[in-house]
């Protein structure tokens, strides 16, 4: 579904993204490991096209979506983020912040974004906290309310930068759990985190990403039980 070729990114003289290949396929789980300042948000922002890549390709379902002719609307409702830090509306209510993308970028009824946020909410467990403001709800009510709203637009791919980085430790397991949740029902997902257990569930394909590089890739198994590179040994052993 998502295939990236070559992906380049520099800030000035900066090489933040080096040379950056890998492919998603539908339905797959892929989650990004690797340490502080390698790229990996930097890696997500371009697939979102929230940073302009400086090369390389990233083709949607076949087609490079930096093609001057690509049709770029289409693809930004097609692939959702969800940040560390949820990026709610403060002023607008749960139920609202699910309808409102619904509504301007999908051009949704009210009744049917309605209809598709209460089911979404409802998925995550935050039906009953509609009409709540988001400073009202813990860190972790938030997140699964950013999931909520992300899942609405029927996104085909959605990308994850650190979902649970921000929030308390105790309010980890339900963002997880949700997201597990979401994994199940076939939806193609690529995970940045540093939750390794977490990771080694849930994830189809794994990358650890250093330097900017993709410095090894492989199943979970591969990866957390028999990584063959240096970097990405003595990156899991700070997780033991
Ligand atoms: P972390 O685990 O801390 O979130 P990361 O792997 O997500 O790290 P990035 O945030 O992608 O890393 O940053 C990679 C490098 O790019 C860092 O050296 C950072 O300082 C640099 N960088 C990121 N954004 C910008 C920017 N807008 N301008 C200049 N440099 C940037
Ligand atoms: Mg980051």
């Amino acid at each position: 579904i998502l295939q990236v070729e070559h992906l380049q990114k520099n800030y000035g003289a900066h090489k933040v993204l080096r040379d950056i290949s890998f492919n998603i396929n539908q339905g797959e789980i892929m989650t990004i490991i690797g340490p502080s300042g390698g790229g990996k948000s930097t890696m997500l922002r371009c697939i979102n096209l929230l940073e302009d890549p400086t090369g390389g390709k990233i083709l949607f379902h076949g087609n490079n979506i930096l093609d001057p002719k690509f049709d770029l609307n289409i693809y930004r409702s097609k692939v959702g983020m969800v940040f560390q830090q949820f990026n709610l509306f403060n002023n607008k209510n749960v139920l609202q912040n699910c309808m409102i993308g619904q509504e301007m970028v999908l051009g949704r009824s009210k009744d049917e974004a309605k209809e598709t946020a209460l089911k979404n909410l409802k998925k995550v467990g935050m039906e009953s906290f509609v009409d709540a403001k988001p400073s009202q709800l813990s860190g972790g009510q938030q997140q699964r309310v950013a999931i909520a709203r992300a899942i609405s637009m029927d996104p085909e791919v959605l990308l994850f930068d650190e979902p649970t980085s921000a929030l308390d430790p105790e309010m980890v397991g339900e963002v997880l759990n949700t997201m597990s949740a979401l994994a199940k029902t076939g939806l193609t997902m690529a995970i940045v985190t540093h939750e390794m257990g977490f990771a080694r569930d849930i994830s189809d394909q794994v990358l650890f990403m250093s330097d900017g590089v993709i410095t090894e890739q492989g199943t979970p198994d591969q990866i957390f039980n028999h990584p063959q590179e240096e970097k990405t040994q003595k990156f899991l052993r700070n997780f033991r």
